[in-house]
C-alpha cells in the first residue's frame, strides 16, 4: 500500500503555514516601522541641523556688521581696532580662520589680513575685477574659495572698500556629534564645499536635502542616512517576535480545536436526540400498522385462559384436583404469555436507550418476525424464511434491530401490493466473521434512478412516504457496528451485515 511520507505531520502543517505567513507579515511589518523610524529620525536631525547652521551663519553676518562699522571709522590701514576686533572674532570662532580688507586702487585690489596673533599684514594684491560685483555698501556676496572646505563672504564697507570673511566650512558642522551611518555633502552653488561619507554598506537609505536659511549664505546641504540590515530587522526584536508570534499561533490554535470539539459534541449530541425522537416516532407510527397483530398474539393466550378457567371450573364441581391443579398452571402459564408480548411491544414503543447485547441470531430474528406474521398473512404475502442451523450470536440491540427488520419487511410488502404471487424472503447465514441477512422481494424492485437515493432522509418515492425508515435503518445498523446495503435481484434485495457477537 502507498503511504504519503511527510516530515511534517499534517496536523502541524496548518499552524505552521499560519505562524510562517504571520512572522513574515510581522518582520515585514517591523522592517518598515523601523524604516520609518529612519526616516524620523533623519528628518529631526535635518531640522535641528539647519537651525544650528542658520544660527552660525547669522553670527559671520553679524560679524561682518560689527566689523564693517569699525573699518568705516578707520580710513587708514591696517588699523588697530580692526586688528583688535578681529582677533577677538577669529579667538571666538575658529571657523572664521581669515579676516580681510580689500581696497581697489585701479585694476588691482591691496589685501590686508586681520586677526592674525602676528598684527595686521599686506598680501599680495588681488586683480580688482575678480572681485564680486556689489552695488551699494552694505551689500554681501558669497564665493568658494579655491582651497576645499572654505568659502568667502564679501562686504561692501563703502565704495571702492570690501571686508572678507573665510569660512572653514567643516567648522560648521559638529562632527563628533554627527551619526557615524550619515553621510554629508554641504555645498555653495555648484562647488562642493565639503563630503563625508559613511562607511557601513546599507541596504536601505534615505535622503534629505535642503537649503540653509539665510540668503545671504546660500549654503545646501545634503544628507543621506544609510539603514543597515541589522538596524532594520534588529535580532534583540525579532526573536522575541517570532516566539511571541509562535505562541499565539498555539494558543488559537488550541482554541480553535477546543471549539471545533465542542462544535462536534454538540451536534453529536443533536444528531443522537434526533435520532432517538424519530426512531422512537418511527416505532409508534409501526404500532398502529402492527395493532391488528397484537390483537392477534394476544387472542390466542387470552382464549387459553378462558377454555382453562372453564376446565377449572368444571373440576372443582368433580373435585379433580388434579385437572383444577393443570388448569391453573396452565393459566399461569398463558398469563405469563400475554405479559411478555405486552412487554416487548412497551419495549418497542418506549424511547428506552440503544443496549447492545449478545443474542442468538434465530431468537433475535423470530422476535422481529413475530411482530410481523400477521400483517403479511392478512396482505396474502409469503414470508420464506431460511435461517441457518448453525448457532450464531450476534451483538446487537435488539429493539433497533427489529425496527429494521420490520422497516425492510414493510418496504417490502409496500412494493408487492397488487403483485402476483407476491412473496418475501429472509435468509440469515454466517459469513466471514460476521452474519449476512438478506431480505428480498418479487416486487418490481428499486428505480434505477432511486437506487442512489434511498438512503438520504426524506427520500421517498410514496405518495405518503416519509423518506426516514431506510436512512434510519442504516443509521441503526451502523451503530450496531453493521452495514445495511440495496440493490435489484428481481426485485429488491436488502442486506445486513452484523460483526460476529462472539460467544454468548
Ligand atoms: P418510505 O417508505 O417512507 O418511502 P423509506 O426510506 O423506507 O421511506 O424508503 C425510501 C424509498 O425506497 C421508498 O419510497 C421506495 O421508493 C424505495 N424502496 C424501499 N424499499 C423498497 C422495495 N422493497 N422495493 C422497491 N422500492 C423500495
Amino acid at each position: 500500500m502507498m503511504k504519503h511520507l511527510s516530515i511534517v505531520p499534517m496536523t502541524l502543517m496548518r499552524p505552521l503555514v499560519t505562524w510562517l505567513v504571520a512572522s513574515v507579515l510581522a518582520v515585514a511589518l517591523l522592517a518598515a516601522f523601523q524604516y520609518r523610524a529612519g526616516l524620523s529620525e533623519l528628518s529631526n536631525w535635518a531640522r535641528q541641523t539647519d537651525t544650528l547652521l542658520a544660527e552660525k551663519l547669522a553670527q559671520h553676518d553679524a560679524h561682518m556688521t560689527a566689523l564693517a562699522a569699525v573699518i568705516r571709522m578707520a580710513p587708514d590701514e591696517p588699523s588697530a581696532s580692526v586688528q583688535g576686533l578681529a582677533e577677538s572674532v577669529i579667538t571666538f570662532y575658529p571657523r572664521i580662520t581669515d579676516i580681510a580688507t580689500l581696497r581697489i586702487d585701479g585694476d588691482v585690489a591691496h589685501v590686508t589680513t586681520y586677526g592674525k596673533s602676528t598684527g595686521p599684514a599686506f598680501e599680495e594684491n588681488r586683480v580688482a575685477s575678480e572681485l564680486p560685483r556689489l552695488g551699494k555698501p552694505g551689500d554681501t556676496a558669497t564665493r568658494p574659495t579655491a582651497g576645499q572646505y572654505t568659502y568667502d563672504i564679501y562686504k561692501l564697507v563703502e565704495a571702492g572698500r570690501f571686508l572678507r570673511l573665510r569660512i572653514n566650512a567643516a567648522g560648521l558642522l559638529d562632527f563628533d556629534r554627527v551619526p557615524p551611518e550619515y553621510s554629508i555633502d554641504l555645498s555653495l552653488g555648484d562647488a562642493v564645499l565639503f563630503t563625508r561619507t559613511a562607511d557601513d554598506t546599507p541596504i536601505l537609505s534615505a535622503t534629505t536635502s535642503f537649503s540653509v536659511s539665510n540668503p545671504g549664505q546660500p549654503l545646501h546641504l545634503r544628507i543621506r542616512r544609510g539603514i543597515s540590515l541589522g538596524e532594520l530587522l534588529p535580532w534583540r526584536l525579532i526573536l522575541p517576535l517570532l516566539i511571541g508570534l509562535a505562541a499565539v499561533v498555539w494558543l488559537l490554535e488550541q482554541y480553535r480545536n477546543a471549539s471545533r470539539e465542542r462544535r462536534r459534541q454538540e451536534r453529536r449530541a443533536a444528531l443522537l436526540e434526533q435520532e432517538a425522537q424519530l426512531a422512537h416516532a418511527g416505532r409508534v407510527n409501526a404500532l398502529g400498522e402492527m395493532a391488528s397483530g397484537i390483537a392477534h398474539e394476544l387472542a390466542q393466550p387470552v382464549a387459553a385462559m378462558l377454555s382453562q378457567s372453564q376446565a377449572a371450573r368444571r373440576a372443582l364441581t368433580i373435585n379433580r384436583h388434579d385437572i383444577l391443579e393443570q388448569a391453573l398452571d396452565a393459566n399461569i402459564r398463558e398469563a405469563k404469555r400475554a405479559g411478555d408480548i405486552l412487554g416487548r411491544m412497551r419495549a418497542y414503543i418506549s424511547g428506552a436507550e440503544a443496549r447492545i447485547e449478545k443474542v442468538p441470531l434465530a431468537e433475535a430474528l423470530a422476535g422481529a418476525l413475530r411482530l410481523v406474521e400477521t400483517d403479511l398473512a392478512q396482505r396474502g404475502i409469503a414470508l420464506e424464511t431460511t435461517i441457518s442451523d448453525r448457532p450464531c450470536i450476534v451483538a446487537i440491540d435488539i429493539i433497533s434491530f427489529q425496527q429494521v427488520i420490520h422497516n425492510l419487511i414493510r418496504n417490502a410488502a409496500d412494493a408487492l401490493a397488487g403483485r402476483a404471487e407476491p412473496r418475501i424472503r429472509l435468509a440469515a447465514r454466517p459469513e466471514g466473521y460476521g452474519t449476512v441477512i438478506t431480505i428480498a422481494d418479487n416486487g418490481p424492485g428499486i428505480e434505477p434512478a432511486a437506487l442512489d437515493r434511498i438512503f438520504e432522509p426524506f427520500f421517498s418515492t410514496k405518495r405518503d412516504g416519509m423518506g426516514l425508515g431506510l436512512p434510519l435503518s442504516a443509521r441503526l445498523i451502523e451503530k450496531m457496528d453493521g452495514t445495511l446495503e440495496a440493490r435489484n435481484d428481481g426485485g429488491a434485495c436488502f442486506t445486513i451485515r452484523l460483526p460476529s457477537g462472539g460467544d454468548a
